[in-house]
């Protein structure tokens, strides 16, 4: 069987750093995508290598035209075909602004990385998967798009992650929708707090509202981690949810519960 290739934007660390190892040990060769830190992503290429794939480290910034035809070109140049694509890539705001203070630049800069890249770039996916044929599984390809519980819980000191994020779930729907029946499956997975370098600020904070405070956030009393994500991916790659689309996965403790 042919080997399978994915395309993991902001995968040099955290998240999509345990993205990409869980996907080498499926199989798939990665394209590594990454901004600015290179070592980072030559480190997550190696440990790709060591999980038994291989794949290719490919600088962009996914909130630039460009950037995203190159990403889409290089990666169908070493590999043929796309049949994964994670929009995972991701920034916080630089600083947490209340709502009634927050600005114009932070709120264009996540904007444009968060919600513009993603969709964007989902659109140059998908007309490469159209152009597939069918896999052995039937499907021309899968796209899956990392949000947040920030799409449904109120931040008010970082609104616009909070709304960017509630336009990517939105964003799940309508391509799963346009895409059903032409073979290309779409899906979201809504992490909860992950230790990566994004949480590395306010780790004395969530230290406290998930293991010291009782009952605390999440009836799963520890830090999510990326290779939690990762194995949730991965499973969507193994083809575990053929008949789903458009669905989200909560990989978060169990935080979005409601309880009393
Ligand atoms: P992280 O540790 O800060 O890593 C961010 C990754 O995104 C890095 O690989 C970075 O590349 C890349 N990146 C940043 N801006 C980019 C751009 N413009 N174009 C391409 N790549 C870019 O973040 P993380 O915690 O792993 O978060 C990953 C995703 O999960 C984000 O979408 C985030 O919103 C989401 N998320 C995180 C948490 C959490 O608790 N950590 C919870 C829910 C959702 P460089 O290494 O080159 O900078």
């Amino acid at each position: 069987m042919a080997q399978k290739s994915a395309l993991v934007t902001g995968a040099s660390r955290g998240i999509g750093r345990g993205i990409a190892i869980e996907l080498a040990r499926a199989g798939y060769r990665v394209a590594i995508n990454y901004a600015g830190n290179a070592a980072a992503a030559a480190e997550a290429l190696k440990l790709v290598q060591e999980a038994g794939s291989d794949g290719f480290i490919v600088q962009g910034d996914v909130a630039v035209a460009a950037d995203r035809a190159r990403l889409i070109a290089e990666t169908v140049a070493n590999f043929g075909r796309l049949d994964l694509l994670v929009n995972n890539a991701g920034v916080a705001p630089n600083v947490r602004a209340d709502v009634l203070d927050a600005g114009e630049e932070s709120f264009d800069r996540l904007f444009a990385i968060n919600l513009k890249g993603p969709f964007f770039l989902t659109q140059l996916a998908a007309k490469q998967m159209l152009q597939q044929g069918q896999d052995a599984e039937g499907f021309r390809g899968r796209i899956v798009n990392i949000t947040s519980i920030s799409v449904y819980t109120a931040s008010t000191n970082r609104g616009d992650y909070c709304m960017v994020k509630a336009g990517l779930a939105m964003m799940t729907k309508l391509f799963a929708d346009r895409l059903g029946h032409d073979g290309i499956n779409v899906y979201e997975i809504r992490p909860g707090v992950i230790a990566t370098d994004m949480t590395g600020g306010v780790k004395e904070k969530y230290d406290k509202l998930i293991i010291q405070d009782q009952p605390g956030i999440t009836p799963i009393k520890r830090w999510g981690k990326p290779e939690d994500i990762g194995r949730a991916v991965r499973a969507i790659a193994e083809d575990r949810f053929p008949f789903s689309t458009g669905a989200c996965f909560d990989v978060d403790g169990g935080f979005h519960l409601h309880r009393l």
